[in-house]
């Protein structure tokens, strides 16, 4: 189905100011219009939670979690950075493997089974997007993805 991805982004960052217990402040750098991609929405919600809860989850406290978005040739590019551990360059293309954890140690106390970016992956592909990690040791991450954009935007099906 067609939806606005921006209001759809906006419900889901919404839902995780609410129910948050951690001390994470969000911020949303969205454009402000509808923009229409073909989504399936239960899926691409799993994958921001997936990936909003890493960052959640690897982010100090009071640290900052931002909300990038912006349209493409034929896509939308989503960005979620956290100033979080960061991950090891060497790590950065694993993690989107089942199962792999960087740092058994350090990541064994924060809990988790290693699949979260792996289903994330698969979801996006499916949607014929691409999902890709930049990062740097002791800075932060920021996770990337893209979706699709729908030819006519100016069909406004919702
Ligand atoms: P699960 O998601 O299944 O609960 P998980 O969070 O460990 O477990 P993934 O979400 O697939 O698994 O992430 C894989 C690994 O990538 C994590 O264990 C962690 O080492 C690293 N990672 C993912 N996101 C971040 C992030 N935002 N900052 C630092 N490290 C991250
Ligand atoms: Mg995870």
């Amino acid at each position: 189905d067609s939806f606005d991805v921006v209001s759809f982004l906006n419900r889901v960052i919404d839902r995780f100011e609410l129910s948050k217990s951690s001390d994470v402040t969000f911020q949303r750098d969205l454009p402000n219009e509808h923009i229409y991609v073909y989504i399936d929405i239960d899926k691409i919600t799993q994958v921001l939670d997936n990936i909003i809860s890493n960052a959640m989850k690897y982010s100090p406290e009071g640290g900052t979690v931002t909300f990038h978005l912006k349209v493409q040739q034929q896509h939308v590019e989503i960005c979620i950075s956290d100033e979080g551990v960061g991950i090891p360059a060497k790590d950065l293309d694993k993690i989107f493997d089942r199962f792999y954890r960087v740092d058994k140690a350090r990541t064994r106390k924060l809990g988790g089974t290693g699949l979260g970016l792996a289903i994330a992956k698969e979801m996006i592909e499916a949607h014929d997007g691409r999902i890709w990690a930049k990062s740097e040791e002791g800075k932060g991450t920021s996770i990337f993805f893209t979706l699709p954009l729908i030819d006519n935007q100016e069909d406004d099906w919702t």
